[in-house]
């Protein structure tokens, strides 16, 4: 019979000799190799004590951030959504009353944001896709839960914190601050600051 690869092993029930009937060589075998290994620099850490450090381009946990004067920059476009492969995102969007121009930057806005994280890949396209720089992936981790409803991240836990702001700067290559330079983006405000 020809075999179909070159990695297949014939299969012989031949009988045991005596060392390996003894048991005694193939344990200490296997002793040697636990002891050598005790020797040997660790692959793994003990998380979450430690962590290792992270890539400079980690995607972790969105932050829907505020402009320099404290109010909401998302203007509940929608785009994030749709540009979302996961349909991770929903949102409604309110229209803003007056004297509410300190809240929110636009005048509209999302009353209601949500991530589902546990559908999210993290692939970033939602921050790619936003026209406001309102949504950014940060190099923070989603917590781990028991109960899957609370991986839907409402506003409270994606617009940042007045008193907490995420520092996304270091995600911004040169490349794309300079694009983002065009006078079309001016309202972003983006070289003032994106703390
Ligand atoms: S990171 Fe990707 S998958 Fe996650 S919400 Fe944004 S677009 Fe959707
Ligand atoms: S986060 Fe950006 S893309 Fe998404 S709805 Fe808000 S403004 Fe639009």
């Amino acid at each position: 019979m020809q075999a179909l690869t070159t990695r297949s092993k014939v299969a012989v029930d031949k009988k045991m000799t005596l060392k390996e009937r003894l048991y005694l060589p193939a344990i200490i075998g296997g002793m040697a190799i636990t002891l050598k290994h005790f020797f040997m620099k660790k692959v793994t850490i003990q998380y979450p004590e430690q962590t290792r450090e992270f890539a400079p381009v980690y995607r972790g946990q969105h932050v829907l951030k505020r402009d320099d004067n404290g109010a909401e920059r998302c203007t509940a476009c929608g785009l994030c959504a749709v540009a979302c492969p996961a349909e991770a995102i929903t949102m409604t969007a309110a229209e803003r009353k007056k004297g509410e121009e300190n809240l929110y930057r636009e005048e509209k806005y999302a009353s209601v944001y949500e991530i589902n994280m546990l559908r999210c890949i993290f692939c970033g396209l939602c921050e790619e896709a936003c026209p406001k720089e309102a949504i950014f992936l940060t190099d923070r981790k989603v917590d781990s839960e028991y109960q899957r409803g609370i991986f839907v991240y409402g506003k409270d836990k994606l617009v940042e914190k007045m008193d907490e702001r995420v520092d996304v700067s270091k995600r911004q290559t040169k490349e794309v601050i300079e694009f983002k330079k065009h006078p079309e983006y001016a309202h972003n405000q983006l070289n003032k600051s994106l703390k």
